[in-house]
């Protein structure tokens, strides 16, 4: 059935627009026009939706899903090929299977949960709806299992490591198919999310090597009143069991940034994927599988979040959480008991724009910082503070850029594509309607197709606007006008959130002191917030987390020092 979905507009140009005009679109097969064109049409091909769910043919989505990509993304599709085992063909339908003991498993619970294909708005695949039984159970293979992979010498679980990160860059095509489907990722950035990962999992098993195969060596006498009868050796040592949730925008990168170093540093690893985002989860999880870790070192439980999470995080089995994603962050660090925690979660980051700023940079910046993959980004630039005297210039740049950037589906490799979810996406307009009833400027019309929302530059916010403070996840940019640099700062660090911001300007003496008046984990100078390179440390503070990511830190996170002591019966002098 194609379904009608109604378009809501605004009057455009600047102005500040007075009424919703309201008419009705209907979605269309696609057919194969020129890319502009093409941008604008949802795919809606749900009849290749259905087959998916019955036979997973790679012939019949190839043909749906990458159009004019193929030879690009090459091979076989979701859940066919080597991924075949990952998933219960059924009469009627089929489900993806979790991951336990070494192998792809049925729920006893004989319940599945959909993901919904943001695009079309029609259940593209099922996963297993995990029992608290079937959590119990893998916490205590994980245990097990983790007690010998922490007598597994560094080198071979690196090379181990090395092997899953080949696997998974060789099968980027049906992972990234399973990204465009679920979070409606642009095709392009769905590979490079695969690429990504396989390079931070190789770096890290790298780092992971040097990092752990060096200790300290202390001597006592540095300490007043001690002579030389001690020596003190310190190793890093595994924590035990690791569970690590990421969120929907990144979830195989920002699984892996977790599963990683979790298992060079020896501990073993279970994965909550997020539901938009599960079915490219269990294919990463399966390149592991194929690389032919040990049994039970690395799980994947799937269910909701709301249903499963508090079993899991509380679960007395797990020693420590890596946790990226939104408020859920702050819930689960009220709860968990007394294990470390590694926290990245919501951001609302500022650029902060002076009167020197190269403006063509800025507004090119802005664009890819506001709008790559809709905004939902945690780092995505989430307000604009923009001295008045150059925000005129600045906003008609901006406007002028937002106007080329392509909407229509990720298999068109559109630059806007549909957001996650209708919720989200009503969470977005009640920003946007907000805004509006308060008077900001709307650069364009507002539209929205289903989940679809065009790319909207909101000027002259005020601070009483929820827009000037809440996190979208969206297409959507307040820009603030300020009179002083005192006030860009004041208004970032009034946020709740600190995790990036960026300033531009030809000063660098004037940048390296807003960057230290910034509180935010990071400050980029004249260029947009971004995680990564993934060896890149990566914080938040405030509200936007706990502790550092990047590779380095997350391998330093999730062990813990031990020491050895060495007590000599007479003090011992080297020569002495
Ligand atoms: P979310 O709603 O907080 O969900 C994140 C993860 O938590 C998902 O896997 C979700 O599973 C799971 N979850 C939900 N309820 C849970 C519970 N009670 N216990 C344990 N886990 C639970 O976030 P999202 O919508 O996926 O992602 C968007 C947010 O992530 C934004 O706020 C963004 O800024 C933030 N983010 C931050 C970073 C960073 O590094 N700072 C990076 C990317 C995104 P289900 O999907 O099954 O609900």
């Amino acid at each position: 059935m194609l379904s009608n979905v109604v378009t809501k507009t605004y009057v455009p140009d600047c102005s500040t627009a007075s009424s919703f005009s309201t008419n009705t679109t209907i979605y269309r097969r696609r057919i194969t026009l020129p890319r502009k064109t093409r941008a604008l049409s949802l795919i809606t091909n749900s009849s290749s939706v259905l087959h998916h769910q019955h036979h997973f043919s790679s012939v019949s989505l190839s043909k749906s899903i990458l159009v004019g990509e193929e030879r690009e993304f090459g091979g076989a599709m979701a859940g066919g090929g080597v991924f075949a085992e990952i998933i219960d063909v059924g009469d009627s339908t089929s489900v993806f299977k979790y991951y336990a003991d070494g192998e792809w498993k049925k729920s006893s619970s004989g319940k599945s949960v959909a993901i919904v294909n943001p695009t079309t708005r029609k259940t593209q695949y099922k996963v297993q709806a995990c029992t608290q039984e079937e959590v119990n159970k893998v916490m205590e293979t994980a245990k097990a299992a983790q007690k010998s992979w922490a007598k597994t010498p560094l080198w071979r679980r690196a090379e181990l490591l090395h092997k899953a990160a080949a696997i998974l860059k060789d099968h980027k095509a049906p992972i990234a198919e399973a990204l465009i489907k679920e979070i409606a990722k642009p095709a392009k950035d769905a590979v490079t999310e695969v690429v990504r990962s396989g390079d931070l999992i190789s770096y890290c098993a790298e780092e992971g090597v040097r990092l752990l195969g060096e200790g300290a060596f202390l001597v006592s006498d540095s300490f007043p009143g001690n002579e030389r009868t001690k020596y003190c050796l310190t190793s890093k040592i595994p924590l035990g069991v690791v569970l690590a949730i990421p969120p929907f925008n990144y979830p195989v990168n920002l699984a892996v940034s977790k599963i990683a170093p979790a298992l060079i540093a020896g501990n073993s690893l279970v994965l909550k994927p997020p539901t938009q985002g599960a079915v490219s989860c269990l294919h990463m999880v399966h390149c592991f599988h194929l690389a032919g870790f040990p049994k039970g070192l690395i799980s994947c439980i799937t269910g909701k979040g709301s249903e499963i999470g508090d079993f899991l995080t509380m679960h007395p089995g797990v020693n420590c959480i890596s946790f990226t994603g939104g408020d859920t962050g702050i819930a689960i660090s009220k709860k968990a008991g007394m294990i470390p925690l590694q926290m990245e979660l919501g951001g609302k980051d500022a650029c902060i724009v002076l009167e020197d700023a190269d403006l063509d940079l800025v507004a090119s910046n802005i664009v890819k910082g506001g709008f790559s993959y809709s905004g939902q980004r945690c780092t995505a630039v989430k307000v604009v503070l923009v001295m008045e005297s150059v925000a005129d210039a600045l906003v008609e740049k901006v406007k002028a850029k937002v106007a080329k950037l392509s909407v229509g589906p990720p298999e068109d490799d559109s630059d806007i594509t549909p957001v996650v979810s209708e919720s989200s996406a009503n969470f977005i307009e009640g920003l946007v309607l907000d805004a509006k009833q308060k008077g900001a400027t709307f650069c364009q019309e507002y539209k929205r197709d289903g989940n679809l929302i065009w790319p909207l530059l909101l000027d002259n916010v005020r601070p009483d606007m929820r827009i000037a403070w809440e996190e979208p996840f969206g297409p959507v940019l307040p820009v603030i006008r300020i009179g002083s640099v005192e006030e860009g700062i004041h208004h970032c660090n009034a946020s709740n959130f600190g995790l990036q911001g960026c300033v531009f300007t030809k000063d660098i003496n004037k940048a390296m002191l807003i960057s230290d008046a910034m509180e935010t984990g990071t400050v980029q100078i004249n260029s947009a917030p971004a995680r990564g390179p993934d060896h890149f440390p990566f914080q938040g503070i405030k509200d936007s987390g706990i502790g550092s990511q990047g590779i380095t830190n997350s391998i330093n996170m999730m062990t813990k020092v031990k020491t050895t002591v060495i007590n000599l019966p007479t003090p011992s002098y080297t020569m002495g």
